[in-house]
């Protein structure tokens, strides 16, 4: 068996490509050896991303090479003191991370700057086992640079394709209105990607309605949903995080989801966690994302176990990696290191990632029956 990769000081060792050292101590009676060599490794597992937001994929190196190329200064966040300490508890705190975000994004100027984030957020993608990314990007901010939001979304598109054909991942697109700005932007935003709607991916698969989840009415946003169901676009709002399950319970009439940025305050309310599960609302859960925002103090108090064990189906998402400091493994690792999920169960966070996705019905019979091959490649045990 080769030894693939060797770093000691994380302690992370991947062996032959498909397994990794384990980090937790034996059981009483197995040998440190052979618990060391038996975990499959996440990055391996065939999965789909469904929630990462175009800046916030951004690589931290990217961003520094763009505000040089660019005469911008950035905040020590993003030079000597990333990844940034945030909270989103208070408006303070949510301010700061806005105007974090909002630095990023005003390094990115060109064509160029646009197709170099969609192309490293597939290869990051690639590198973590993401088969299938639904990347989500709001062209309002990007329009002035390239001659409107037509050409930002086409540009996206257009390296989402190539992108798909080079990485092993295929990049399809979800455009997100932002609830800051008039619901009549979100409509403009909406007719747009139903414009540009399509099944696989360089094309557009959902509408999306971000940022700070308590600014805006979100009743005020349907119209621009319906525009995009009426499209065949997939409804994935978010909702569920900086708010309770009442605003699940909101977004779930009014927007008719069928998805959840977050959604994980819905298990605040048994009522509302029993209505996302039998409407088969997939959650896009984002521990990492969580955290950094406060809403949970430590990963282990993300209630994963709780809305699994409801029957609500899951798919782990990164959020921003570039705010967060952590990618799509990172998400798996705390699922397994955090929560104890064993690999039956991580298998099935991987396949509620697939089945929640807008990939096309090949790409997912695909994509499932490769999860079952991880699954089903055993590892070595001596
Ligand atoms: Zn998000």
């Amino acid at each position: 068996m080769l030894v693939k990769t060797l770093d000691m000081h994380h302690s992370v060792c991947v062996v032959a490509h498909r397994y990794a050292i384990r980090r937790s101590a034996a059981p009483e009676g197995v040998s440190r050896y052979t618990w060391l060599m038996v975990e499959r490794s996440v990055a391996e597992l065939p999965k789909a991303h469904l929630h990462l937001h175009f800046t916030g994929s951004m690589r931290v190196s990217t961003v520094r090479e763009m505000a040089q190329r660019h005469g911008m200064r950035l905040p020590h966040a993003f030079t000597t003191d990333w990844p940034p300490r945030l909270s989103g508890q208070d408006e303070r705190g949510w301010f700061r991370f806005q105007r974090l975000y909002d630095s990023a994004r005003a390094c990115v100027r060109t064509e160029d700057d646009l197709r170099r984030i969609v192309r490293e957020a597939a290869e990051d993608d690639a590198a973590e086992g993401s088969r299938w990314l639904e990347l989500q990007v709001d062209p309002t901010s990007y329009a002035p640079y390239v001659g409107g939001l037509t050409p930002a979304l086409e540009i996206v598109l257009d390296e989402a394709r190539a992108a798909s054909a080079t990485t092993g991942t295929q990049v399809a697109v979800v455009v997100a209105a932002s609830r800051m700005r008039h619901p009549l932007e979100a409509r403009t935003l909406a007719r747009l990607a139903a414009r540009h709607a399509g099944e696989g991916a360089g094309t557009v698969v959902g509408f999306g309605l971000s940022n700070d989840e308590r600014r805006g009415t979100t009743s005020e946003f349907a119209a621009a949903f319906r525009i995009a169901a009426r499209a065949g676009l997939s409804s994935v709002p978010h909702a569920g995080e900086l708010l309770g399950a009442d605003h699940v319970d909101v977004a779930l009439e009014h927007l008719v989801p069928d998805r959840l940025g977050h959604g994980v305050r819905a298990v605040e309310d048994p009522a509302v966690l029993r209505r996302v599960v039998q409407e088969q609302v997939t959650l896009e859960v984002c521990p990492t994302s969580n955290v950094a925002l406060g809403v949970y103090p430590t990963l282990a108090d993300v209630p994963l176990r709780g809305l699994l064990e409801a029957g609500a189906r899951v798919a782990l998402g990164a959020d921003d990696p570039l705010l967060f400091g952590h990618r799509l493994v990172a998400q798996y690792d705390s699922a397994r290191q955090d929560h104890g999920l064993t690999d039956e169960q991580l298998a099935e966070l991987a396949r509620g990632s697939i089945r929640g996705s807008s990939a096309p019905v090949a790409v997912k019979a695909e994509l499932l029956g490769a999860v079952d091959a991880w699954l089903g490649d055993r590892p070595v045990t001596g």
